[in-house]
């Protein structure tokens, strides 16, 4: 499948084979489950955030390349962020994975640096929900709704 190489890109494959921040941090005060049942990508997601600000990130779970580089992609761009600039590097991402004007508008005071990686990811649908788990997870974690996000209930 010579289509499906194009998505593995080279940080991605490198992000899959060393995830960044697989652990769960013991300070944690936000956590978030995510479950993807198109594929079977599950996350359970671990912030500590204090004064506004993302001071740790990790994440356990298991699933495919996609969402493993994914979820590690995430917790380096948002550690160390504020909120509000990693809900904005939400709306940037989810905007390239949808390509949604609307969200690049909204996002436009972050950079999307490396996780332009994924925008290859678009040309198949069904890796998009791989792609973006990690992050609907992450704004459930920020919003601290304690409720299981799942790709699959319409809150694309
Ligand atoms: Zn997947």
């Amino acid at each position: 499948m010579p289509e499906l190489r194009e998505i593995y890109q080279e940080v991605i494959l490198d992000h899959n084979k060393n995830p960044r921040n697989r652990r769960c941090p013991p300070e944690a005060n936000r956590i978030a489950v995510g479950h993807n049942p198109l594929c079977g990508d599950k996350i359970t997601l671990y912030l500590l955030v204090e004064d506004g600000v993302i001071r740790d990130v990790g994440y356990e779970g298991s699933g495919c390349a996609i969402s493993t580089a994914s979820a590690s992609m995430m917790s380096e761009a948002v550690k160390g962020k504020t909120v509000e600039e990693a809900e904005a590097l939400f709306c940037r991402f989810h905007a390239l994975m949808m390509a949604c004007p609307q969200g690049a508008e909204n996002g436009r005071r972050v950079e999307l640096g490396k996780l332009r990686a994924f925008a290859g990811v678009r040309e198949f649908p069904i890796r998009v929900k791989c792609a973006t788990l990690a992050w609907h997870t992450l704004e459930a974690a920020l919003k601290n709704s304690g409720e299981t996000v799942s790709t699959e209930t319409g809150s694309e």
